[in-house]
């Protein structure tokens, strides 16, 4: 079955900007747009063009220069936004206004204290407006999954009749539960005249850290436009994580015959640019960029891993831009990880001297949680013997393990230290850990 196209509508550089801590100036995000080009988004959202002089000053500096993609600017459903939207964005070469406006009687009622019928007539005019301005068109009504059904398919209809070339259903508050967010979908697509006409879109937050789960289900329902950000930025819990949309299509073709044009290679130092510049960590074991996200340190999956990273690895790290996995060296560490680690570390030992680094390497480990580099010289020191060889190439080995690697302290400023270190340098000795003949049962005995 031939795979669906699925457009990725990044909205890093606009929803994801406005959660604490995530403000960028125009050059920052003039910097993040080129990455977000590298990783081949369909749709840059990059920005709010009245929400002020900086954001404007980013949509139109975008605009300019990052041709490939589509730029969107975001604008309430009113004159004033979407003129200053079409100024900010009238330079691109494929521009597009994106008109929100709220639907749900909570927010009629108490942020914009109009009527549903003042409320569909808005929303039909300003789509009208953005049309005469801009051939491509996105109307949101926001609050969407609490808005009264029968409501949201009239407000749907009169926009797919003004001209909107995307109607996008936002789970502004992140409320849905997937099953009923792929029904509202489904029902939108049964029953509004002239919706095949337009593409769907799931904009979800992670309020109930449903979001990634919610887009998908949407997708499955028909969506073809998903809206996301890196590292799952956004207000309050955040957006649909890009990196594990794009990759739940990639692992799983499967279940989701969907594909996308992103290079998912490109999709760590995404995250890692992103982090950079807003200063705000990934946390660590936040999937496919986290920094244990291909991290192993319990014994057996050391071993595993060793022996082949299908074991305990769904992906490589590679396949996402992550140089190689890291088998970070702690009290569950197995015999087989450390003698690789001292490989690396220039050092080769009888079966014996191996026996006794490890005992000792177990009560160090016991008592500090990781052990590092020069814990292990140490403990090579006082250990006698030790054929010194020249330091193994890391990158050349099956998998990189690096004692405590990436050492969370000082993350993100030096999220993991690529290119890799002087000491390191190819030397072109080649190791083969997986010729050792010991038995496996030993390797998960020791550390446990
Ligand atoms: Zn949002």
């Amino acid at each position: 079955m031939e795979p669906v196209r699925i457009t990725i509508f990044d909205t890093t550089l606009r929803d994801g900007e406005q959660s604490p801590g995530c403000s960028m100036n125009v050059p920052e995000k003039l910097r993040m747009a080129h990455q977000l080009d590298r990783l081949g988004v369909d749709v840059i959202e990059a920005g709010f063009p009245i929400a002020s002089e900086g954001d404007f000053a980013a949509v139109q500096a975008i605009a300019a220069v990052i041709r490939r993609p589509i730029i969107a600017g975001l604008a309430r459903a009113c004159r004033p936004d979407i003129e200053r939207a079409w100024q900010a964005l009238k330079d691109a070469s494929r521009p597009r206004i994106h008109v929100f406006l709220a639907t749900s009687d909570i927010h009629l009622k108490y942020k914009l204290r109009i009527s549903r019928q003042q409320c569909l007539e808005q929303a039909r005019d300003a789509v009208r407006l953005a049309k005469s301005l801009c051939q491509d068109v996105e109307f949101s009504p926001e609050d969407a999954t609490r808005t009264d059904l029968e409501f949201l398919l009239q407000i749907v209809q009169a926009v797919v009749e003004a001209g909107a070339t995307t109607v996008n259903i936002p789970d502004t508050v992140g409320y849905s539960m997937p099953a009923e967010f792929g029904e509202l979908i489904q029902t939108i697509r049964q029953r509004v005249p002239g919706i095949e006409k337009v593409t769907i879109s799931a904009h979800c937050h992670n309020d109930l850290g449903l979001a990634v789960a919610n887009s998908l289900s949407a997708v499955a329902a028909g969506a073809r436009q998903v809206e996301c950000t890196i590292n799952g930025i956004g207000e309050r819990a955040g957006n649909a994580s890009l990196e594990e949309i794009v990759m739940a299509a990639r692992v799983r073709p499967d279940r989701y015959v969907y594909k996308t044009e992103v290079v998912s290679e490109q999709l760590f130092p995404a995250s890692q640019m992103l982090s950079e510049i807003t200063g705000v960590p990934v946390q660590p074991n936040k999937a496919i960029i986290g920094r244990n996200a291909f991290a192993h340190e319990a014994g057996i999956h050391q071993d595993g891993m060793l022996k082949n990273p299908l074991t305990y690895e769904i992906m490589t790290p590679r396949s996402v831009g992550v140089p190689d996995s890291t088998l970070v060296l702690g009290k569950h560490s197995g015999r087989h990880a450390l003698n690789l680690r001292c490989e690396q570390l220039g050092f080769q030992f009888e079966r014996r001297e191996l026996d006794e680094i490890y005992r000792k390497f177990v009560v160090l480990a016991d008592k500090i949680k990781h052990v590092e580099d020069h814990h292990l010289m140490e403990l090579i020191r006082q250990t006698h013997g030790g054929r010194r060889i020249p330091p193994a190439p890391v990158a050349d080995l099956p998998l990189a393990i690096a004692a405590a690697a990436g050492s969370g302290r000082d993350y993100p400023q030096k999220p993991l230290s690529f290119p890799l270190p002087a000491e390191f340098s190819p030397s072109g000795l080649p190791l083969n850990p997986m010729a050792e003949h010991h038995s496996e049962q030993e390797d998960y005995l020791w550390g446990v």
